[in-house]
């Protein structure tokens, strides 16, 4: 996760406040450096793949197809988040398919916050209506993120597969806005959307977002069908990355952080865009990106656990070879501790194995070697170079051309 607000303000909305409800903390930048610590995880928990939506780009082939699909019965999610408290996890984050389909998300909820561990909610808006944003809140679940794939109808109905998603995604904003539930805009950027950018983020600002997150298409899910015809070239992400820097710079962070998502080498030019503004805060901000070890999450500061109970290293990580155990054969906890489960260890120790530009780059401290997810899928080997990387050894970034 790249923190741009973090890096250049400080704080975050969302972050920071997640934080510090956890641990009463002071505000401090050292409170904002990583709030869950290695090894506790934030754990993104796919309750379902059933969805009312059938999206091009989804990452877990989530759709209305699906039945239950020998979906965790409650009793086994209540003792898995009885597990999770046990271990201090400090964050769950409910998401799917669509988390809202299924029926005892709020007793799940309930059962978390009594075990106090929070929780949010990844959800893409549809479902949530005046009385379903109350539940959110009456839940304590502390935040909804929202998918919006385009400034317009046209284009987020298209990547939805939905002929009205867009308004009943916006009407989501307003509906938990008038709960009281804090929201933020997720946006998976692709060539079809792209060009949408400035003007999502314009409407991100209009109906009350408090986070603008960027992702990066993945190939994993239906992901992996659409990658070829939607990633994004070097110098789109260069722009991209130049202006999200640019928006976060003037907006202030009380109001909307902005961050983005699978691909840890976006901090390079984060930080050289900040060296070359002689930012106030650079010392800072290159104190936050080295705290993170290499910005990516997967296996350390994040777990993935699917309908099923199977745990990965991340929610893209979803595929057999990533596999580190099932809940239904063993507690997560004694899963997550493994020491030398061989997909951890590429998770966990990084650096040393990788090869093709991620084992001969200048930058690798700062990055930990791009996204292993996207080097196992693209080229089958896991300690590959991240092939989306626009950062190359003999020509440093250049982010500035676009001011
Ligand atoms: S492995 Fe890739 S998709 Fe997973 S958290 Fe890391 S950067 Fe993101
Ligand atoms: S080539 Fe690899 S190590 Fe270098 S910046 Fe890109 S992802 Fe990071």
């Amino acid at each position: 996760m790249n923190r741009i607000t973090q890096c250049l303000h400080g704080k975050g909305t969302i972050s920071g406040m997640m934080h510090q409800k956890k641990n009463g903390g002071n505000g401090s930048r050292g409170e904002y450096l990583a709030y869950a610590a290695e090894y506790r995880p934030v754990i993104f928990w796919n309750l379902t793949t059933r969805c009312n939506l059938n999206c091009i780009h989804c990452y877990n082939r989530s759709g209305p197809a699906n039945g239950t699909n020998n979906e965790l019965t409650t009793e086994e999610a209540l003792a898995l988040i009885d597990d999770l408290a046990k271990m201090g996890v400090p964050l769950i984050l409910f998401t799917g398919g669509e988390p809202l389909l299924r029926e005892d998300i709020w007793t799940l909820a309930d059962h978390a916050r009594t075990k106090g561990i929070m929780t949010a909610l990844s959800t893409n808006g549809t479902l949530i209506t005046p009385g379903v944003a109350e539940q959110i809140k009456a839940g304590g679940i502390g935040y909804a993120g929202i998918s919006l794939d385009g400034a317009t109808a046209e284009t987020h109905n298209r990547f939805r597969g939905s002929s009205d998603a867009f308004e009943r995604s916006i009407a989501a904003f307003a509906h938990c806005r008038e709960a009281g539930v804090r929201c933020g805009v997720r946006v998976t950027l692709t060539k079809e959307n792209h060009a949408e950018l400035p003007a999502l983020i314009d409407l991100a600002e209009e109906i009350g977002a408090s986070r603008f997150c960027l992702y990066w298409l993945v190939p994993s899910g239906r992901g992996i069908d659409a990658y070829t015809q939607l990633q994004l070239s070097g110098d789109e992400v260069n722009d991209t990355l130049t202006h999200l820097y640019r928006r976060a710079e003037a907006t202030d962070p009380k109001k909307m952080e902005f961050l983005t998502v699978d691909s840890p080498q976006d901090a390079i030019h984060l930080l050289a865009a900040m060296k070359r503004d002689n930012a106030a805060d650079l010392a800072e901000a290159e104190e936050l990106v080295a705290s993170l070890k290499g910005g990516c999450s997967a296996g350390t500061r994040v777990a993935n656990i699917d309908h099923q109970g199977y745990v990965y290293p991340c929610q893209f990580a979803q595929a057999e070879e990533l596999r580190i155990g099932s809940v239904r054969d063993r507690p997560f906890s004694q899963i997550w501790e493994q020491t030398n489960h061989p997909v951890l260890s590429v998770f966990r120790e990084r650096s040393p194995v990788f090869t093709g530009r991620c084992g001969d780059c200048q930058h690798i401290a700062l990055c930990g070697g791009g996204c292993r997810v996207r080097a196992l899928r693209l080229s089958g080997d896991i300690h590959a170079d991240d092939p989306f990387c626009f950062v190359y050894r003999d020509h440093v970034i250049s982010p500035f051309n676009h001011r």
